[in-house]
């Protein structure tokens, strides 16, 4: 551009300086003629009263007025010429011997009474400016300028309009380069800022002092550039706002185009579907699941349709809900996926269930019995004796009823109670003894020997009540389910930061299958048996759950035929120690 306005202005220049100086090279010849003419006409004038001397002695006139002339001042040549064109006197002397019949001045006058012309005078090899008047029937007189002046002055005029125009051709290239450059900066810098802009630095501004329109510009441009900032910082906060929502939920997010390859997807998809190494811009691809959901979204693509999805018997038995639907008002078509995890909550409903049913057939089963003592007692034809009987029946199944309710409120209790406000820190020996002082008695109807050998220096921040629970239980099972004569050993020691409590029978045993279900709610080895000794199918579970309510866990060694161990940690109270 620069360039461009340099070499334009520089040819209006030139073309300015060539009309100016032919105009004035123009006035000036005009001038000049003028001049000459009026100078030769005078001369002329006064030669036109001398007819008759100059017929006589033409050379001698044409001489003395030359002379005359000169001595004015005035270098003119002055000739005469005969009719046929013969000079007849000439005040140079010169060319006497050539016809001028053909000069134009002399055809003109011949013509018109007065000629003129401009041309270089063979003779004198000099330009001349003639004027030639024609003396009727006589001669011509002619009169002659040499225009050396006039020439030397349209050369000064030449030489003074191309330096000029080289001057000003200069000049016009500088103050251009200047004018162009203070307009051509701001556009360069506002195009290097664009660019900036579009290559993704929203930071970019222009800075430098412009006047006028530019500074107008600049402003725009600024301001322009300040909103984009600000609109795409507030598009990437909020598109990291959703991505980090994205990124936290506990459902698996994915996004895959129509050539299943992977938008977006969030840590829980990969977690869910057990592909860690699943990548955005990877395949969706890898296992069967991973197959299934890329089915689901595929058709979501290709239908436009949502649709949702439960899918059983993925890896390691867990149950899915999987919901895609086609993303919409895009030129790429793709789909979103949701996966939640409903593993747990089913089993959750099924624990629920399981529960349920349990507790009804638990409740059930006195509830029969009750009803049918009640019906027998009704009859009056009982004797005592059975009346007794029945009355007992009613005694016992009552008070299954009484410790199936106190265990399943102490359950409840324990599973919902995150932390126990009952609290303290108790001698884990105290307990103990507490306990066994307690089932001393139902031992020793069972003929079952029980030992207690327990560290004093054992503490542990738990409820003392819970805790006689929890030992309780276990001891009462080590002697419920022990053989007679058998014994139920129980011992306390410090191992590192825990206190291991066993209670070891020589009981009946556990077969090892039992060993996982053992502590689930109403879970029973031999169910019958359970009942007929009073069992609620609850105790363990209550154990597990007192156990892990004080930071601790419990865990069964066990054999059949020869007894059984259960394991209590829980954490050590290390400053009462
Ligand atoms: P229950 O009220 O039936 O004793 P628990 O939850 O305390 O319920 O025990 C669950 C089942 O575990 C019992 O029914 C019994 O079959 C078995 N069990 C518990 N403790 C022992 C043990 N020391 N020896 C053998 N079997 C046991």
């Amino acid at each position: 551009m620069k360039k461009k306005l340099m070499l334009s202005n520089a040819a209006i220049i030139v073309v300015g300086f060539i009309a100016a100086f032919l105009l004035a090279a123009l006035q000036v010849q005009r001038q000049y003629q003028t001049e000459f003419t009026r100078r030769l006409d005078t001369a002329l004038s006064i030669l036109s009263t001398q007819v008759e001397n100059i017929q006589r002695e033409p050379e001698t006139a044409a001489t003395n007025v030359g002379v005359e002339l000169e001595k004015a001042g005035q270098e003119m040549r002055i000739s005469v010429i005969d009719l046929n064109g013969k000079v007849i006197g000439d005040s140079a002397k010169e060319d006497i011997n050539q016809n001028h019949s053909s000069r134009p001045e002399i055809i003109q006058a011949r013509k018109n009474g007065r000629g003129y012309d401009t041309r270089i005078s063979a003779s004198l090899n000099q330009r001349y400016y003639y004027e030639a008047v024609y003396v009727k029937d006589r001669f011509f007189i002619r009169a002659a300028l040499p225009t050396a002046d006039l020439d030397k002055g349209i050369h000064r005029i030449w030489l003074v309009a191309a330096l000029s125009m080289l001057l000003g051709i200069a000049i016009v290239c500088i103050v251009t380069g200047i004018l162009v450059y203070r307009v051509t900066e701001p556009l360069k810098q506002l195009t290097d800022a664009a660019g900036e802009i579009s290559a993704g630095d929203y930071s970019s501004r222009v800075t430098g002092s412009y006047e006028d329109e530019v500074r107008e510009l600049a402003q725009s441009f600024n301001a322009m550039a300040q909103s984009t900032e600000t609109a795409v910082s507030q598009l990437i906060s909020k598109q990291n706002q959703l991505e980090g929502v994205l990124q936290g939920m506990d459902d698996g997010v994915l996004a895959v185009d129509a050539e299943n390859k992977i938008l977006f997807l969030n840590q829980s998809a990969r977690r869910l579907l057990e592909k860690p190494g699943l990548d955005e811009n990877g395949k969706l691809e890898g296992s069967l699941l991973v197959g299934k959901i890329a089915n689901m979204m595929k058709h979501a693509i290709e239908s436009s349709e949502s649709g949702k999805e439960t899918i059983t018997g993925a890896p390691n038995d867990k149950q899915f809900i999987v919901y895609v639907s086609p993303i919409a008002g895009q030129e790429e078509q793709s789909a979103l996926a949701v996966i939640t995890d409903v593993t747990r909550v089913h089993k959750l409903e099924q624990m629920r269930s399981e529960f349920v049913s349990n507790v009804t057939h638990e409740l059930k089963t006195p509830l029969t019995s009750i009803r049918g003592s009640i019906e027998l007692l009704k009859s009056t034809d009982r004797d005592e004796k059975t009346r007794r009987y029945f009355y007992d029946v009613l005694d016992i199944e009552a008070e299954r009823l009484h410790r199936l309710i106190d265990d399943m409120l102490a359950l409840s209790q324990i599973e919902n109670a995150r932390e126990d406000p009952s609290v303290r820190c108790c001698s884990v020996r105290e307990e103990l003894e507490h306990c066994i002082d307690r089932l001393k008695p139902v031992a020793e109807k069972n003929q079952i020997q029980l030992t207690l050998d327990a560290d004093s220096t054992l503490f542990v921040s738990c409820s003392p009540t819970r805790l006689q629970q929890l030992f309780g239980n276990l001891i009462e099972n080590g002697i419920k389910y022990n053989k007679p004569s058998g014994s139920v050993a129980v011992t306390a020691r410090r191992q590192r930061q825990t206190v291991v409590v066993q209670v070891k029978d020589t009981g009946i045993g556990i077969a090892p299958e039992h060993f996982d279900r053992l502590f689930e709610r109403f879970y029973r080895v031999d169910a019958s048996r359970s009942r007929e000794i009073g069992g609620t199918g609850l105790g363990l579970s209550i154990v597990k759950h007192l156990a892990a309510l004080y930071g601790g866990e419990v865990g069964v060694e066990s054999e059949v035929g020869k007894g059984s161990t259960f394991i209590v940690h829980l954490p050590l109270l290390l400053n009462e120690a």
